[in-house]
């Protein structure tokens, strides 16, 4: 696979939508210099909850969890570059809000473990999984930017 190319999965969960923080988080993405190739509006079914967090059903979090993501609609966001998916891990911060550092999108503006804006893939593999759960391949477009021989070197 073209390193180039690794995708993340980025949501911005309920609690982000309704406090109007889309842009916030869309911006943070644009500015770092992650290509957006695929962005939609979406109501989180029960199913389509499971598949995304396979991982997690079962777990004693896992029901509020999907209560949470379903319950009002999310905004996906798919977004290609090398290293994507562990600059969003590193964008977002930790998921415990005494760790969460100041100047990621959790230690800027959550305090919670559950409602904690945005959703990051946590592998190449998981990204690639993901893209393809929320997106369908015409969903997602891949474009050549100017911009990006002043993003890299080699
Ligand atoms: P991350 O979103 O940082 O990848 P996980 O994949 O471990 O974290 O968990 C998925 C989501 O489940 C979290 O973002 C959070 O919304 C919720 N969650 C995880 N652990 C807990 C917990 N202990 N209590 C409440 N919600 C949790
Ligand atoms: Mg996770």
């Amino acid at each position: 696979m073209n390193p180039d190319k690794e995708r993340t999965l980025v949501i911005v969960k309920p609690d982000g939508v309704q406090r109007g923080l889309i842009g916030e988080v869309v911006s943070r993405l644009e500015r770092r210099g992650l290509k957006i190739v695929g962005v939609k509006m979406l109501k989180m079914d029960d199913g389509l909850a499971a598949k995304h967090y396979e991982a997690h059903v079962g777990k004693p979090f896992y029901e509020p969890l999907a209560k949470f993501m379903t319950s009002s609609p999310v905004v996906a966001v798919a977004a290609q570059g090398r290293g994507a998916v562990r600059l969003v891990r590193n964008m977002m911060g930790a998921l415990s809000p005494e760790e969460s550092a100041a100047g990621t999108i959790r230690g800027d503006f959550a305090v919670s473990k559950r409602y904690n804006v945005v959703h990051g893939s946590d592998s190449p593999e998981s990204g690639e999984r993901e893209v393809s759960l929320f997106f369908s391949p015409d969903e997602i477009f891949d474009y050549d930017r100017d911009i990006d021989n002043w993003l890299r070197q080699e």
